[in-house]
C-alpha cells in the first residue's frame, strides 16, 4: 500500500495496533502515531511515536489521512470519531492489513471453535507442504506476520465480529461459519448486531467461491456457494455418525480414539477438512494431521482420571452455547461446574439439556445467583465463591462412572486475568483436592 505523503492514526497500543502502526511506516507514511486513551499501558513499541491518555481534542489536533483501529477499540463513538474527522477512511486493522497480502486466506469464524479449527487448519496446511501460519484474532495479527522476512503463502486466518466491523474489501478465498449463538452482549446492544458483524466476512465473497457453512445456520444472502456439515443429522456434504466423519453415505475419517472425537470437535474437523479440500488438500493429509492432532489447552481437556471419575477442564468456555456443546458431547452423566462474570447473558435455553444429561451443578463467581436461581429446580444446585471451593463440592457429588466438566459458560474476568488463568485454578484445585 503506498502510503507516502499521509498521515496516519493508529488506534490502540496493543499487539494488533503496533504491528499496523510499523506496517504504516514500512508503507512510507508520513507521520504515524498510535493513540491509545489509556494512560499506564503495560507495554508499547518506541519505534512509533505513541500518545497515552489521548483526548478527542488529540484526535481533532493530528487530522488523520487515514485512521487504523485496533478489535478492542469501537468505531463508532466520539472518541475514535474525533480522529476521523478529516480522514479520507476509518479501517480496522485486519482491513489494513489484508490489503497487503495475495495468498490464499481460509477465514474461520463463529461463536465457538475458532482456535481449534484454525489451528487444525493450519496443521493440514502444513502437512501438506504448504508455507502456511494460523493468525488474526488466533494471536498473532496479520499485520505482525506481514512484518516478517518471508510471508507464508497461505493463512489460517481466525475472524472475530469486532474485527469484520471495520472492513471494506477482505474477502477471503474461502469462509467457514462454525456456529452462532449470543456472545458478547457487554459489546453488541443487539444478537442481530453481533450477527451481522460475522456475517460480513462473506460480503465481497463471489458465486465461484465457496462458503462452509453448519447445517441449520441460516445466513441470508451471502453470494459464495455453500457447502454444509452436520454433527447433528445427516444433511449437508458431511456429518458425522459412530465416531465417523461420513460423505455422501461412506465413511470417510475415523476420528475414534483420536483427540477430536467429541461431537462439537467432529463438527470443526469437518468445516477443515472441507475448506482445505476447496483449496486444494487431499484428503489423505487431512487424516494424517488428525493421527496427531491435539485441540488446543483449556478445551474439554483431560485433567484427571481418577476412582472412575473423568476431570475435564473447559475454561475456555465463555459463553452458554460452548457449555451446551460441551455437555452435549458427554457420553457419561455430567457434574457441571460454571460461573464467571456476569455478562449479560440468559442461561434459560440450557434447562432442558441440563435435565437430561447433569447429575449436579456447581456455580461460583459473580454470576452464581442467577445461575442458581435458573437450574436449581431442574438439577440439585450447590453455590461456592471460588473455583477451589467449586471443585471441592464437585469431589463431594460426583460419583464413580461421572465426568466433572468445567464449562463456566461465561467470562472470567470477575475473578481472573483471562480462561487460561482459570483454567489453571481448576488444574490446581483438582490436584490438590484429589492429592494427586
Ligand atoms: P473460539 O476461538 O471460537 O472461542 P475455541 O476453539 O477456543 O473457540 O473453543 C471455545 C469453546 O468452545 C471451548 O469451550 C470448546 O470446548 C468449545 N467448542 C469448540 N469447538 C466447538 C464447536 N464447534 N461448537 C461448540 N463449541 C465448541
Amino acid at each position: 500500500m503506498n502510503l507516502s505523503g499521509k498521515k496516519v492514526a493508529v488506534l490502540g497500543c496493543g499487539r494488533s495496533g503496533r504491528a499496523a502502526a510499523l506496517l504504516a511506516l514500512r508503507d512510507g507514511a508520513a507521520d504515524v502515531r498510535i493513540f491509545d486513551c489509556s494512560d499506564r499501558p503495560e507495554r508499547y513499541d518506541e519505534a512509533v511515536p505513541t500518545v497515552f491518555a489521548a483526548t478527542e481534542a488529540d484526535g481533532r489536533a493530528f487530522a488523520a489521512d487515514l485512521v487504523v483501529i485496533s478489535p478492542g477499540i469501537e468505531a463508532d463513538v466520539p472518541w475514535t470519531l474525533s480522529f476521523a474527522e478529516q480522514a479520507e477512511e476509518l479501517i480496522g486493522e485486519m482491513e489494513f492489513s489484508y490489503r497487503h497480502y495475495e495468498g490464499t486466506i481460509i477465514g474461520i469464524t463463529g461463536t465457538n471453535g475458532k482456535t481449534t479449527t484454525t489451528s487444525l487448519v493450519e496443521k493440514i496446511l502444513l502437512h501438506s507442504g504448504r508455507k502456511a501460519v494460523a493468525c488474526g484474532n488466533y494471536g498473532t495479527p496479520l499485520s505482525e506476520v506481514l512484518l516478517r522476512d518471508e510471508v507464508p503463502d497461505h493463512l489460517a486466518l481466525e475472524v472475530s465480529s469486532f474485527q469484520m466491523e471495520t472492513i471494506r474489501d477482505f474477502r477471503p478465498t474461502v469462509g467457514i461459519w462454525l456456529n452462532f449463538a449470543p456472545d458478547h452482549m457487554d459489546r453488541y446492544r443487539k444478537v442481530e448486531d453481533y450477527f451481522q458483524a460475522k456475517l460480513r466476512m462473506f460480503e465481497n465473497m463471489t458465486e465461484d467461491q465457496v462458503a462452509v457453512v453448519r447445517v441449520g445456520e441460516n445466513l441470508p444472502g451471502i453470494r459464495p456457494r455453500v457447502v454444509e456439515f452436520s454433527s447433528q443429522s445427516d444433511a449437508g456434504q458431511m456429518c458425522y455418525r459412530d465416531g465417523w466423519i461420513m460423505e455422501g453415505g461412506t465413511p470417510v475419517i475415523d476420528l475414534r480414539g483420536t483427540a477430536m472425537e467429541q461431537a462439537h470437535n467432529a463438527e470443526n474437523v469437518m468445516s477443515a477438512t472441507l475448506a482445505c479440500r476447496a483449496v486444494g488438500i487431499p484428503l489423505e493429509d487431512i487424516v494424517e494431521t488428525l493421527r496427531s492432532f491435539l485441540p488446543p489447552a483449556h478445551r474439554c481437556e483431560t485433567v484427571a482420571n481418577i476412582d472412575g471419575i473423568l476431570w475435564l477442564n473447559d475454561s475456555k468456555s465463555t459463553n452458554l452455547h460452548s457449555t451446551e456443546a460441551a455437555i452435549r458431547s458427554q457420553t457419561r452423566p455430567v457434574v457441571l461446574i460454571a460461573g464467571g462474570k456476569d455478562k449479560g447473558l440468559d442461561y434459560s435455553p440450557v434447562r432442558d439439556l441440563l435435565r437430561q444429561k447433569v447429575r449436579a451443578c456447581v456455580v461460583f463467581g459473580q454470576i452464581a445467583g442467577q445461575l442458581r436461581d435458573t437450574f436449581k429446580d431442574v438439577v440439585p444446585t450447590e453455590t461456592e465463591e471460588t473455583v477451589a471451593g467449586a471443585v471441592a463440592a464437585a469431589a463431594r457429588m460426583a460419583g464413580q462412572g461421572d465426568v466433572v466438566l468445567f464449562s463456566p459458560g461465561t467470562s472470567s474476568f470477575d475473578q481472573f486475568t483471562g480462561y487460561v488463568q482459570r483454567g489453571e485454578a481448576f488444574r490446581e484445585a483438582v490436584k490438590h483436592t484429589l492429592n494427586v
